[in-house]
This record gives structure tokens, sequence and C-alpha cells, in this order.
């Protein structure tokens, strides 16, 4: 089970992985967040990110902290398939997960530069005719022929299997510390019946991604609207942030500070609930 995966290699280039113990901290959250205090598995923190469990930024669109999460959990998903299937003893499914692991360890695809537009997709097949351009079968990869600039000129089509052999070609083989952690990525997080994490559960985080999603930006909606903050016409997570904190400022501008403005002199009653401390003060500063 997973046999020979563990001896992978890592791209030459590694756009993150500058050697630094900064980067080799990071990495092991990525891989292997701690889960210790969720012994029952599925481990999901709302308001946090699915893949290390970070709390995330309130102006995070997503259910990931980093496209690194969203990258490691979705392999972790389908490695834990092909090994229940017992498609991850296939020669061909062997080589493609050991790349697939490689770019992990080096960090996210689009820090590698792996990530292109649909437009310069298009535009690469269609310049190179759809044709590979190593074997002249049908192509359908684009390849970064040197290093990891998106420039056209860098850019190649080519067949699965053409690509896939240049991509092994380009590898190197894995210290001992990388191997470690793969090591350890099994044993903690795919072989496990039970995942670890709810968005390690091939079919369970199908299911519930988009709900998830939906649920994380309604609670930060009805956050901001319990401040009396009207978001009507703004769509996006980032949009709500700059609004409410715009109008907190705002509100802040010229106020004396709570403890002045609300002694017992003003009459205001300290004994009623936070919400209404809140209100009153809202209503003090749009006077
Ligand atoms: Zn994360
Ligand atoms: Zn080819």
């Amino acid at each position: 089970m997973g046999d020979g995966i563990t001896v992978v290699a890592s791209p030459k280039v590694k756009a993150d992985d500058d050697g630094s113990e900064e980067f080799h901290r990071l990495r092991r959250s990525v891989l292997l967040p701690d889960t210790s205090a969720y012994p029952l598995g599925r481990a999901y923190i709302a308001d946090h990110c699915a893949n290390c469990l970070n709390p995330l930024p309130d102006g995070n669109e997503g259910l990931y902290c980093s496209d690194w999460c969203k990258e490691t959990a979705g392999t972790v998903r389908y490695l834990r398939g092909a090994n229940r299937d017992g498609r991850i003893d296939q020669p061909d499914v062997k080589e493609a997960i050991g790349i697939r692991l490689a770019f992990i360890m080096a960090g996210s695809y689009s820090a590698l530069g792996r990530n292109l537009s649909p437009t310069t997709r298009a535009k690469v097949k269609d310049r190179d005719g759809g044709m590979c351009q190593s074997c002249g079968k049908p192509g359908s990869e684009i390849d970064h022929i040197s290093g990891s600039s998106d420039e056209p000129t860098n850019l190649q089509l080519l067949c699965n299997e053409c690509h896939r052999a240049k991509t092994m070609k380009n590898m190197i083989p894995a210290p001992d510390e990388e191997k470690a952690l793969i090591a350890a990525l099994f044993i903690e997080r795919i072989v496990p019946d039970v995942p670890v994490l709810l968005a390690d559960d091939e079919a369970e985080w199908q299911r519930a991604w988009s709900a998830l999603k939906k649920e994380r930006r309604q609670r930060l909606r009805d956050e901001i609207e319990s401040m009396g903050i009207n978001l009507a016409g703004l769509k996006t997570r980032a949009e709500w942030i700059v609004k409410r904190d715009a109008v907190l400022s705002e509100r802040a501008q010229g106020q004396p500070a709570p403890s002045e403005s609300l002694s017992a002199s003003d009459g205001f009653n300290w004994d009623i609930g936070k919400d209404t401390f809140l209100e009153h003060l809202l209503n003090r500063s749009t006077r």
C-alpha cells in the first residue's frame, strides 16, 4: 500500500522552498495539521482553514487559508480514494502521485507558476496547432519550457506522456526529511479509515463544502448587519470588510472614549445588556 510512493523526488524549481526553518515549519503545518484536539476525526472548525485549522482572516472568501492548503487537501482526498480502490499500486498512478506530492512538498502550484489562465492556455494551444511539440500527437497540457515564467515564449503544448516524462526528468531525489514527511502524511491522513479532517473525506467534503462556504459568508454578513451597517449591493467579503471598517472608523471619529462618554451623569443605564450598549454608542455617533 503506497509502496514506492515515498521515494519521490522534488522539482528543481522550488519557488517557495528557500531552505529556511520558516519554510520547513510552514510545510509541516500544511501537511500535518495538529488534530490532537479532535479525537473523533473529520475535524472542521468554522472560520478556520479546512486544511491547517489556522484562523481565516475576515476577508478570505474561501475555506482554505492558501492555495497550498487547498491543493494539499485535494491531494489527500485523491490519495485516499486511490489507496482504497487499489489504483495506488498501478505504476502510472504511482508516478502521477509522485509528481503531485513533489509539487505539494515544494509549495503551491501557483507559487511554482503552474496556474495558467484559461486564455493563456487557449492561446498556446492555438499557436501550437493543438499538437504536442515533442512527439506530434494531439497535445493536452501546457509545459513551462524552462523555469516558471508565464511568457508565451516559455510555454508549449505537450501530450500527457511527453509532459510527464519531461517533469520526471526534472526531478531531483527527495532529501530524507521530505521522505519522512511524506511517510507521516500517509500514516496520519491517507491510511486511517476515518479521515482526521473533514476536508480529507472524499465523499463528505464533496457534499459539504459549498454549504459550509455559504454559511461562512452568511455568518459574517449577519455579524456586520447586526452593527446596523447596510451591505446592500456589496457582493464579496472583501467589500463588506471595507464598508464595515469605513463605517466603524467614521463612527469613531471625534467620539470621546466610551468610559468618558458613558458616565452615570449621561443617564445611561449600565445594567442593560451589551447590545443595547452598542446601540447607544451607535446612536450617539450618528447624532
Ligand atoms: Zn491553511
Ligand atoms: Zn508528446
